[in-house]
């Protein structure tokens, strides 16, 4: 794609990524909050403008202004509440704060007052840069730029009635509002996307959406500073270049985006998973042992499950016997490694766990959970 601009306009932002990399990274619960208290903060200024001359709506307006207060402080309840939205719940949020705005500031009065209003689109335009495609910020930028002339236009006529001042009024929100609304979040965007495509690129991996190596480690970290015993899952798909071979490229790509996906169902946040290598997995989870065993055991028989029949999963764990440190994240690693092969030795299908202690090493499969 030649023009730069539809280049940028379709370039995707995997909601998923973002969430779960600002997830590891704890930053996630504060904004939540952050996000429901700018949400209450919406719901009191409506019920304000909404009364106060010279805003104060009447008849039909007033009712569109009362209904969005409610509608948003509810809004902001569930943002407090968590969990975090999915996309879909999050796109809903976006049209619901555009929309309810513009239906306010368009229920309202004197459209001089109202016209510097308009910057508040600027509190969603954040949210949306953070988490949604350059398309979503489009979008929400047309609905922004449309209220505003509405607004604008609606300010200079009733200039007829006021004299001129309310013109030169007008003009200088305008120009104060393409500087906030427009000029300095769409210069902050472009920086930061190109910045978050790094990042992506950097810890994660495209084909699966899972981290690289790279970011597990640094995500691990995060996890190691909870000071919480940890456990490390090896997983190593059985016999997966003869499906490449059998049923071409095309399908082992669609084989290990599916295994990520039953991998990251089966160890949700905040186990950190990832993409290691070609066919090759790894987990770091603070759950407790025996639920990891017995969601590898259960993992290996999704597998097969879902998975060409001569295929299945090899799965090596290994915990950590005391508080984590960041060296017991690569040592678990590596044991869980040792004991991935172990169980690739006695066929896969298998999980087994490793206990630093050759002696007790316990293994358990196909697909059983252990006794
Ligand atoms: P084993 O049972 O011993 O684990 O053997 P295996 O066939 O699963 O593993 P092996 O290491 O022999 O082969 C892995 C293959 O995975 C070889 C490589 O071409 C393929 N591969 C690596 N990355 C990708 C990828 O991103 N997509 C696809 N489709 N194949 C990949
Ligand atoms: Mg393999
Ligand atoms: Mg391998």
């Amino acid at each position: 794609m030649a023009n730069p601009v539809l280049r940028w306009l379709s370039s995707p932002v995997d909601y998923r990524w973002t969430v779960k990399y600002f997830e590891t990274h704890t930053a996630l619960a504060s904004t939540r909050v952050l996000i429901g208290l700018s949400c209450l903060l919406f719901a009191a200024l409506y019920v304000v403008a909404g009364v106060s001359p010279p805003t104060a709506a009447s008849g039909v307006g007033s009712v569109i202004v009362f209904a969005n207060a409610v509608g948003t402080a509810a809004v902001g309840a569930a943002w407090i509440r968590g969990p975090w939205p999915s996309r879909r719940m999050s796109l809903a949020f976006v049209a619901y704060a555009d929309i309810g705005l513009s239906a306010v500031i368009l229920s309202l009065s004197d459209p001089l007052a109202l016209l510097p209003c308009t910057i508040l689109f600027g509190v969603a335009s954040s949210y949306v840069a953070t988490f949604h495609t350059p398309r979503v910020f489009a979008a929400h930028h047309t609905v922004s730029v449309a209220v505003c002339i509405a607004v604008f236009a609606s300010a200079v006529r009733s200039d007829a009635e006021s004299g001129t001042e309310v013109t030169r009024l007008a003009v200088t929100y305008a120009m104060l509002i393409v500087m906030v609304l427009f000029l300095a979040p769409i210069s902050i965007y472009r920086l930061q996307f190109i910045q978050k495509s790094d990042v992506a690129a950097a810890y994660l991996d495209p084909l699966t959406g899972l981290r690289n190596r790279r970011g597990l480690t640094a995500s691990a970290d995060d996890l190691v500073g909870l000071r919480v015993d940890l456990a490390a899952v090896v997983v190593d798909i059985d016999r997966f270049k003869s499906i490449n071979d059998r049923f071409g490229h095309h399908h082992g790509d669609a084989v290990i985006r599916r295994t990520a996906a039953i991998i990251d169902e089966a160890f949700p946040s905040p186990s950190i998973t990832a993409r290691t290598g070609g066919e090759e997995f790894a987990v770091i989870t603070a759950l407790p042992l025996d639920e990891v065993m017995s969601r590898a055991a259960s993992l290996c028989a999704t597998y097969l499950e879902q998975s060409d029949p001569d295929s299945s999963l090899s799965i090596g764990v290994a915990s950590s016997p005391v508080r984590a440190t960041p060296r017991d994240a690569e040592v678990l690693l590596i044991h869980a490694d040792r004991a991935m092969y172990s169980a690739k030795a006695r066929g896969g299908d298998t999980v087994v766990l490793d206990r630093r202690d050759p002696e007790q090493s316990t293994t358990v499969g196909p697909g059983r959970v252990p006794s």
